[in-house]
Parts: structure tokens; sequence; C-alpha cells
């Protein structure tokens, strides 16, 4: 007998493993590479050659007793110092070791500190659409999550309901930029508008509001497009960072927490921080892959493969009729459907063998998800059955 609060969250999950398992029922029908698989934001572009050199060179010549073994809970204190530097060179910050937690990737990272912060009841503002986890993180910890409706012209946060929702409860802000499902990277101009309500409302109600800045895509980005850092902006701000994306490295389960010495109450916080790592299970972030990062400080994706593909698609899908914002950054692209019903569109989508989420799975219906992280046969594959899909639609709103 599972629990009621894990029967609601599988019931919920159901979407993600429908398509899971559609993809696999496809497959053997028509075959892997007739299907066009769009649903995951897993990295198509290989880790750079710089890990496998580093895996090699540590597994050689470290430790192993170290390498493998237990550590303090918030991560190796020299890996900690190097990333601190590494920001501190790129983004004229002063962190040092005591504002850095290494986690389990973002995911580790956002219960790390919202497990920190929260208590029952207390509010976790994110903006629409969202990266649909944070409903769950939220409420691991019996937070509420207050859901600001979207901006469906630039996808930017809605600042005005912003300031009417926030309250006295409200213990935390999450932003995701560049963004998860739309690819919108907010500007320095937004980060200090947002700043800007955050500041008020803390004067208003005499209390703490810590913006979380939940960064996986901060490097990939198209262009010469600026990501501000937001502790430079608002000082209750805690960045979560990934190595997921930029280095392409999701299974390894690593990134970091940071948590500038400016925060309220930043000792506790970091001191709970790192009791939190402990008590949620992880203990500490994977010792090996730790140790990895650190010495790929400068090292990158090719990102311009997942700009051609985003060139490729958005040129052909805006060609087709189809209407979306050109993504500035991730690797999405948020589509408007051509029925209101987002469902019903992506079911119709399977019928190309096309695969893309909904965007209610992101709290906006009427829009699905395309995750362009894939080989370009892929989306050359897709691109007929695309078009074939307007058409259909174009034919039936045209014979009503
Ligand atoms: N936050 C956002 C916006 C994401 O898109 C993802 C993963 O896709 C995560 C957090 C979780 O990332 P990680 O794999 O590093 O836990």
């Amino acid at each position: 007998m599972i629990s009621e609060k894990m029967s609601v969250m599988v019931k919920n999950s159901s979407v993600t493993r429908a398509m899971f398992e559609e993809g696999k029922r496809l497959a053997a029908i028509y075959g892997k590479e007739n299907v066009y698989d769009f649903s995951l934001g897993n990295p198509s572009v290989a880790p750079p050659a710089s890990v496998k050199e580093a895996v090699v060179d540590i597994i050689t010549n470290e430790d192993t007793t170290f390498l493998h073994g237990y550590m303090n809970n918030s991560g190796y204190e020299d890996v900690r110092e190097k990333i601190a530097d590494k920001l501190n060179k790129v983004h004229q910050t002063s962190f040092h070791s005591e504002n850095i937690i290494m986690t389990v990737g973002a995911a580790g990272g956002l219960n790390v500190i919202l497990k920190t912060l929260l208590n029952p009841g207390e509010e976790v503002v994110v903006f629409a659409p969202f990266f649909g986890e944070y409903r769950n993180y939220a409420d691991n910890y019996d937070g509420k999550l207050v859901v600001i409706s979207p901006d469906k012209e630039t996808f930017l946060p809605n600042l005005k309901e912003l300031e009417e929702k926030l309250t006295s409860s409200a213990k935390a802000v999450i932003i995701n930029t560049p963004n998860n499902p739309t690819g919108v990277v907010y500007s320095e101009e937004t980060i200090k508008e947002l700043s800007k309500v955050l500041e008020k409302k803390q004067q208003e109600f005499g209390t703490s509001i810590y913006l979380i800045s939940d960064e996986p895509y901060r490097e990939l980005v198209y262009g010469d497009v600026f990501v501000p850092y937001v502790t430079k902006y608002y000082r209750n701000t805690i960045v979560g960072y990934s190595y997921s994306k930029s280095l392409s490295l999701p299974g390894e389960r690593i990134g970091y927490l940071v948590i500038p010495s400016e925060v309220d109450e930043y000792e506790e916080i970091f001191a709970a921080a790192g009791v939190a790592t402990r008590i949620l299970g992880f203990v500490n972030a994977p010792s090996m892959i730790q140790r990895v990062v650190a010495s790929c400080l400068d090292s990158e994706v090719d990102v311009s493969v997942y700009n051609e593909n985003r060139e490729l698609l958005y040129n052909s899908l805006t060609e087709y009729g189809y209407s979306c914002a050109k993504p500035q950054g991730a690797f999405y692209l948020f589509v408007k459907t051509l029925e209101e019903d987002d469902k019903a569109f992506c079911e119709r989508a399977k019928k190309y063998n096309i695969l893309v989420v909904p965007g209610s799975a992101f709290g906006c219906p009427g829009y699905c998800r395309i995750a362009y992280c894939v080989g370009k046969s892929t989306i050359e594959g897709a691109l007929p059955g695309f078009g074939k899909l307007y058409e259909e639609y174009r034919e039936e709103t045209a014979g009503r």
C-alpha cells in the first residue's frame, strides 16, 4: 500500500511515462529511426573530450581511498574553492568555498534548498510555463506552489501579477533562465525589475524572500546573448547550477548551490543546507565526478550543434505556419498548438510518429514543448509530418 501523497504523484507523472511507453510501442512497430521523439531533455551532444581525459587521469593518479571516500557533506573543499574562483573570474563576484555546496544535479540542489528554507504552508512562487518538477519539489516539504500566469507574448515573468500575488508567506521565488520550456533568457532589465518587486515586498512584509535561480542551461545560449548573474542584482539570491546540460552529464548527477554570504541568515542557511544534503539521503554529491568537473571548468559542449537544430526546426515550423518565440537558449521550442487542447494536439502528432510534450505539463496549456536535443536526422525525418499535421488542421478550419 503506497502513501496517499505518492499515489497522487504517480498519477501525475503518468504523462511522461505514457510518452516513454508510447515511444517504445511505436519504435517496435515502425522502427526506432522512424519515431521522432522530442519528449526528453537528454543532451544529444557528447561531453567534451576533457571529461574523459579527466576521468582517466583522476582514476589513474589520485589516491583511491580519498577519491571514493566520504567527505564533508557539502563536497570537497578544493573543488568548491575552484568553482568559487571560476565564478569570481567570470562574473566578478567574491565567493569562496563556504558559499558553495556540491549537489546531486540541479534537482538535488533545489530539494536541498527547499528543505532548508520551507516551513509547511510557506509559498514557493513560480512563473508559468515552469519545469513541472518544481511542483513536486515544493510539495516534498509541504510548501505551497503559487503559479504566476504566463505572458504569452514574451514569456517573460509577469511582474504585475507577481506583485499582486506575493504574500507574507512567500519564502522563495524560483526563476529559470535560459528557460525550460521556452528557451527565453531574462535580460538585465527584467532581473532588475523583478528585484525591485521583491525588495519592495520584503520591506512591506518585514520578511526575507529568497530568489532561487535555477540555471542548468546557463551556458547553452545562442549568439552573444547575455545571461545576467542574479546574485549581483538581488541580495537574497541563491543559485542552483548543474553540469547535466553544460557538460552533457545528466546521469552523473552533479551540480552545486551558491549561497552568497550576503543573504539573510547566511550562516544558518549554509549549515542547514549541508545537513539537508545528508538527511535527504544524498550524504554528499558523487565524489569522483566532483573532481572531474573541477578539472573541466573551462570546458563546454559544442553548442553549435544545438544551434543548427534550433535554426532548422524554428525556420521550418514557422514556414509551415506554426507560431513560437525563437529560443535564445536551452534546447527547447515552445510552440502554440493548433487547437486549444494541447493534449489532443500531442495525441494527434503521434499519427506522424512525433512525440512532443503538452504545455499543460509546464502549467501553460495551448502549447507544446519540442526538445531539439536530438540528432539532425530526427528533425529532418519529422519535418514532413509536422507539415502534414499543420495542413490537416488548416483544412479542418477551412471546412468549418
Ligand atoms: N531545472 C530545470 C529547469 C531543468 O530543465 C532540469 C532538467 O531538465 C532540472 C532542473 C534538473 O536538472 P538535473 O538533471 O541537473 O537535476
